[in-house]
């Protein structure tokens, strides 16, 4: 039964990220609820990292569900330019609120790249509007920011671009400031705005996502923002992983306001000018992008000129359906529920980062940089390779959870777990009971 379904996907689907001459078989799935995913042929599998991040209050939420529902009955769908529609408005509206600093205008689109892909054009035409030469974009080492071709661009180069490289516009990057390179990052980044002419910075605030789970403080981020918009260039950050309480704060461009804030040097903390949004935005239940920005750009694409308009847009702009589970995502992240859920999951991850750091085979041995963010944990597998998505050992650490009915994808020979945050204390403890085995085992691999 579940072969003869796998069989007729692996006929006529191409799957995302997957080498199709070595993969097994997708796991048909046939309905999912809470933290857990069940397959066709009967087995529950704890969904450890939110299905690639987008899951925040669990699967088939009745609340996003019942939303998606009504709004289906009413109106699916229409164009947005010259029309509009309650659950845009109503969702713009509170996203303006709860968003940092003065980010009040949204601009929707319908995932991650695309809602980075909105907000480099934003900043780029902002400085054309105005004819000033600003053209530089300065991005991480590092970074991922999606897979089309303008989001590609700002990430960083390597096998996954590769094919496009010669079609990719210029940016330059500078070192992100991880622990240890704060000061490298700072003065790339003084050498880089010295010329006057950087539109554009942007970043993953706090988490690095798919570039391996690597974390910074928000000091050291904050630092560099601070000098980026003393040269007034504008500053994106792509939260499109990290949105919605999963690095601790609502927002993580939250923790880097407080942060420079406290720091004393502005009295407001810093913020930035374009936020990208997606992901956990409906709690994974429909597809969304968000660009968000300030007014003061906005007001740049108000003209007499009609080329100064933003010619952009897609079909499924502000679907209603997706803004209607967007809303209805967002009531219950904004419940005192999701806020004690995080902090407890977030409780829990660290302990288990105490514990990993504090046993001998984490000192020279298996386990390497243990750590945690908010709701999110890493940590690195020590092999004889680098450190490196291409890790072979990607190969026996994917299956040796999926065998133990848990879904974890390592990033190479990274290992993280980003729960949804229905997930009980019994269900995280029993991935990190399974990552503790792992680790056993993996000593003799
Ligand atoms: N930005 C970040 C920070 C991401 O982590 C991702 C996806 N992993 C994207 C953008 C792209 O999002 P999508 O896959 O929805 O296009």
């Amino acid at each position: 039964m579940t072969t003869g379904l796998s069989e007729l996907d692996s006929r006529y689907v191409w799957h995302p990220f997957t080498q199709i001459s070595q993969s097994a078989l997708p796991i048909p799935i046939v309905r999912a609820e809470g933290s857990v995913l069940y397959t066709q042929d009967g087995r529950a599998i704890l969904d450890g990292i939110s299905s690639w991040w987008v899951n925040l209050h669990g699967h088939a939420h009745p609340a996003i569900a019942e939303a998606v529902y009504r709004q289906a009955l009413h109106l699916e769908h229409v164009l947005f330019a010259g029309f509009t529609h309650a659950p845009a408005v109503e969702l713009a509206s509170k996203l303006a609120a709860i968003l940092p600093g003065s980010l009040e205008r949204i601009f929707y689109s319908d995932n991650g790249s695309t809602a980075v892909e909105v907000g480099i054009k934003m900043a780029l035409q902002y400085w054309h509007n105005q004819g000033i030469p600003r053209t530089r974009i300065l991005a991480f080492e590092g970074a991922y920011h999606g897979d089309t071709f303008g989001a590609m661009a700002v990430s960083e180069r390597g096998a996954f671009s590769a094919p496009f490289d010669p079609y990719l516009f210029p940016v330059e990057f500078i070192p992100a400031p991880l622990p240890g390179s704060e000061e490298l990052a700072l003065d790339a980044l003084e050498k880089a705005l010295s010329t006057g002419d950087v539109a554009l910075l942007i970043y993953e605030p706090l988490v690095q996502g798919s570039g391996g789970m690597r974390m910074h403080s928000a000091e050291a981020l904050g630092a560099l923002l601070e000098k980026a918009k003393d040269y007034g260039v504008l500053l994106m950050a792509d939260e499109v992983m990290t949105g919605f309480y999963r690095t601790g704060s609502f927002f993580a461009s939250d923790a880097i306001q407080e942060t420079t804030r406290q720091a004393g040097s502005k009295t407001e903390g810093i913020t930035p000018d374009i936020i990208s949004l997606s992901k956990g935005l409906t709690g994974g239940a429909m597809a969304l992008g968000a660009t968000a920005c300030s007014q003061s750009i906005y007001e740049v694409f108000r003209s007499g000129k009609k080329e100064h308009t933003f010619f952009h847009g897609h079909s499924y702009t502000a679907n209603p359906i997706a803004c209607a589970a967007a809303l209805a995502s967002l009531t219950l992240s904004l419940s005192n529920e999701t806020l004690q859920a995080v902090k407890r999951i977030e409780a829990q991850q660290a302990e288990f980062v105490k514990m990993l750091c504090g046993q001998e085979r984490s000192k020279n041995g298996i386990a390497q940089n243990a750590r945690s963010r908010g709701t999110i944990l890493a940590l690195e597998v020590a092999t004889a390779g680098a450190s490196s998505y291409f890790n072979p050992i990607r190969e026996r650490i994917y299956p040796f959870f999926l065998d133990r009915n848990i879904l974890l994808r390592p990033l190479g020979n990274t290992i993280y777990v980003l729960p949804p945050y229905c997930m009980t204390t019994e269900e995280l403890a029993s991935i990190h009971a399974a990552i503790l085995e792992l680790l056993e085992e993996a000593q003799t691999w």
